[in-house]
């Protein structure tokens, strides 16, 4: 992936950024913590407070699964004094990755969550990956999060843990009423149909039936046989809207909404945070667009069949 010359650089930089922190060590330092993906930096973000510097390999809007890291990566990664990602498959770049980067401490947040495997598709059986959209999980990575800045740093380590459960406690009294709104739709039409396998978590969470175009982003786009099978879910079952997600092609689900009529209820967050200013700057948004927008479209789409 690497030429052997970008490799000779990234170590020379390494050695070089190694002495300037031994130098630097006497100051009160912060840390700095790189993450695979937006989201685990926003977390991680509220976790650290100002206690480190947190940086997202992959950038707002990028699709993570299947990401090629640049040599601009590596450089940013080397001097990291703690490299957290998700695992369960999500990035399937980071093996890779990890190698050329040598012992940085590194983490796998998910550990300990409760998986939902994948029901179809090539990687049926195998933990679906995206296990931060629930919240009782979304706990977990926080806990896990700060036991490993509480590793790196000690000194920290009350601090890193009052921040994680004050930020579990929001995320709590934000999400639960939310769940409540969920559940007053008639039972009928309470499903999740999404481009992406990657709701599994959030429908449990909202007790809601789940559909999907292709299972991972990583290697599926819509084939005939799987927009067919969801035209055929949706005529059967009378379901009331379509989504998609922000980091892929919407096309095809807009496809599906205009073949059957349903409502085309526009995008949910999965993978990806926006950038600052946009609709899902932080983790805590992204499940409430996401949840708000459901309601929204299936408000919507129960509308749209009535008056028909
Ligand atoms: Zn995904």
């Amino acid at each position: 992936m690497f030429s052997y010359h970008v490799i000779k650089r990234v170590v020379m930089l390494a050695i070089l950024l190694c002495s300037f922190s031994v130098a630097g060590l006497a100051s009160a330092e912060r840390i700095k913590v790189v993450t695979s993906f937006t989201i685990l930096a926003d977390m991680t973000r509220q976790v650290a407070g100002v206690h480190a510097d947190v940086v997202s390999i992959t950038r707002p809007g990028a699709e993570i699964h299947g990401y090629q890291p640049t040599p601009q990566d590596l450089v940013q990664a080397i001097d990291a004094d703690l490299l957290i990602y998700n695992g369960l498959n999500l990035e399937q770049w980071m093996d890779q990755f990890l190698q050329h980067l040598g012992d940085i401490p590194s983490v796998r947040i998910s550990a300990g969550i409760a998986p939902i495997s994948i029901d179809a598709g090539v990687y049926a059986g195998k933990a679906n990956p995206h296990a931060w959209m629930g919240l009782e999980n979304a706990n977990i990575y926080i806990d896990n999060i700060a036991d490993a800045l509480s590793d790196i740093d000690p000194q920290n380590k009350t601090h890193y843990m009052t921040n994680a459960s004050q930020y579990k406690a929001r995320l709590s009294e934000q999400i639960l009423p939310l769940k409540a709104d969920i559940a007053a739709l008639p039972e009928h039409a309470r499903w999740l149909v999404t481009c992406e396998g990657a709701f599994s978590y959030l429908a449990a969470d909202l007790g809601m039936k789940e559909l999907y175009l292709w299972p991972i982003n990583a290697d599926s786009r819509a084939t005939p046989q799987q927009v067919r099978r969801v035209i055929d879910h949706i005529r059967l079952h009378d379901i009331p809207a379509i989504f998609c997600e922000s980091t892929v092609n919407t096309a095809p689900a807009e496809q599906v909404a205009s073949e059957t009529g349903i409502h085309y209820g526009g995008v949910l967050y999965v993978d990806s945070l926006s950038v600052e200013g946009g609709p899902v700057p932080s983790y805590e948004d992204l499940i409430v667009v996401n949840v708000n927008t459901i309601k929204q479209a299936i408000d919507s789409g129960l509308a749209k069949t009535q008056n028909e």
